[in-house]
């Protein structure tokens, strides 16, 4: 067995005396794709900001590549720099360019070359289909081009690990495909994905495992087939009625 690339252990987060993660014990391998799905308030984004360092913990670890990254003297940006993080929305910074939004982290984080790093903004734009978008501002594009931007911008630093918290919920229905087709063949590349979705045919499609939060505790977690299909726990199947 090799070490997880991931792995939170017994994680507790409160705030204003309300605890939203109680006791999270969450390993991810590499090339894994992790569904975390759970109603509105379930701890889902708050889990993903913990381990992105946004939200520090009140007890617990959380271990990236073998490194505690909950220890207080980590350097934050260190580890940031090693995840690619795509929100729901407000994802672009309006008064850049869809190229220099890309190259933003490769030129300041990564310190790659100006020229190197608009070849490889310009290599993503073309993979994620929006190469003639390369000089235009965000606010000339469709949520959905927009999504694509932004997991383009958090993929060119080529991030050991992705966190995706609702990606498609702000977009029109029928914006949604396009940024889930690229999730997936982001995860055919073997990318490591944590994503918080209510996409279930999605889940049940891409992901490895499928985990449900429930007032800030994994309830359950298993394959898709076994989770989305014939939960064993009465709140996942109650939860899951709502999407059928
Ligand atoms: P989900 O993403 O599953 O909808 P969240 O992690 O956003 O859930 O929220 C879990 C709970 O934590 C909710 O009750 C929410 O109101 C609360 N919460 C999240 N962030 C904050 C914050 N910064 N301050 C106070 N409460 C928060
Ligand atoms: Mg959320």
């Amino acid at each position: 067995m090799t070490a997880p690339l991931l792995r939170l252990e017994d994680v507790w987060k409160s705030f204003d005396g309300h605890d939203v993660l109680r006791g999270i014990d969450l390993e991810v391998a590499a090339g894994e794709v992790v569904a975390l799905i759970g109603a509105s308030g379930s701890g889902k984004s708050t889990l993903l900001r913990t381990v992105n360092l946004l939200e520090p913990i009140d007890d617990g670890r959380i271990w990236l590549d073998g490194a505690d990254i909950s220890d207080p003297r980590v350097d934050p940006d260190a580890v940031r720099a090693r995840i690619g993080v795509v929100f729901q929305q407000y994802n672009l910074f309006p008064h850049l360019t869809v190229l220099a939004n890309i190259t933003l982290a490769l030129r300041h984080v990564h310190r790659t070359s100006k020229r190197d790093a608009a070849a490889a903004a310009l290599a993503l734009l073309e993979r994620v289909g929006l190469a003639d978008k390369a000089d235009v501002h965000p606010d000339r594009l469709s949520g959905g081009q927009q999504q694509r931007v932004a997991i383009a911008r958090a993929v060119a630093t080529s991030p050991a690990l992705l966190l995706l918290d609702e990606i498609t919920s702000a977009l029109d229905p029928e914006l949604v495909a396009e940024v889930l087709d690229l999730v997936r063949s982001l995860a055919d590349d073997g990318r490591t994905i944590v994503m918080a979705t209510h996409e279930m045919a999605f889940a049940r499609d891409v992901a490895d495992r499928v985990v449900f939060l429930d007032d800030g505790r994994i309830l359950e977690q298993g394959p898709p087939a076994e989770v989305l299909v014939a939960p064993r726990e009465p709140r996942t199947r109650e939860f899951l009625a709502r999407f059928t």
